[in-house]
């Protein structure tokens, strides 16, 4: 029943965004391959959060994502009910786990609670979070104070709030 008026949530009041990760999760779709690293760990954990959150997660190889004109551009998102990742080892060493799975879910919350408004957190995360922060990191600072960063940017920390992701103690793991 849940599954369903969510279904029904993400199609009406949420179709911007859905249609945005409709479109932009079929690429995904289309180069997905067995997951080795942190996908194939957790898949039944990914199964079952996919049924609980009413949501289709879809992880690449970071082979798949190398050789893939978009994919290589986008490093992952939660939009609509889509959310799409790199299974491991995409970012600097930093691997997408299920943190990064949840900080996602919580992007989804978000654009469930704003409806079309979420549009904005589509333009202002990705154009000026994510550019910015590759940027940043262009001009000398480190992924780490980078990620800090950018994790404190309004759209992320509420992504973490919802999502239920204690970014401090995310952060710390990759500290040494
Ligand atoms: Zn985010």
């Amino acid at each position: 029943m849940k599954t369903v008026l969510l279904w029904l949530l993400d199609w009406t009041w949420c179709l911007p965004q859905t249609l945005a990760g409709y479109i932009a999760s079929r690429y995904w779709l289309d180069n997905l391959a067995p997951a080795e690293g942190f996908g194939a760990a957790v898949i039944p954990w990914i199964k079952e959060h996919e049924e609980k959150w009413g949501v289709k997660i879809y992880l690449v190889t970071p082979k798949s994502k190398a050789g893939h004109w978009f994919l290589n551009v986008i490093s992952g998102f939660g939009c609509g009910r889509y959310i799409c990742l790199v299974d491991a080892i995409p970012n600097n060493g930093i691997v997408d786990d299920e943190d990064t799975v949840s900080h996602e879910h919580g992007h989804i919350i978000t654009g469930r609670i704003i409806g079309p408004l979420f549009l904005l957190v589509m333009i202002y995360s990705p154009l000026f979070c994510n550019l910015l922060g590759r940027w940043k990191m262009k001009h000398g600072w480190t992924w780490l104070h980078m990620a800090t960063w950018y994790y404190q940017q309004w759209c992320e920390w509420l992504a973490d709030k919802l999502g239920h992701v204690d970014r401090k103690a995310w952060l710390r793991k990759w500290e040494e």
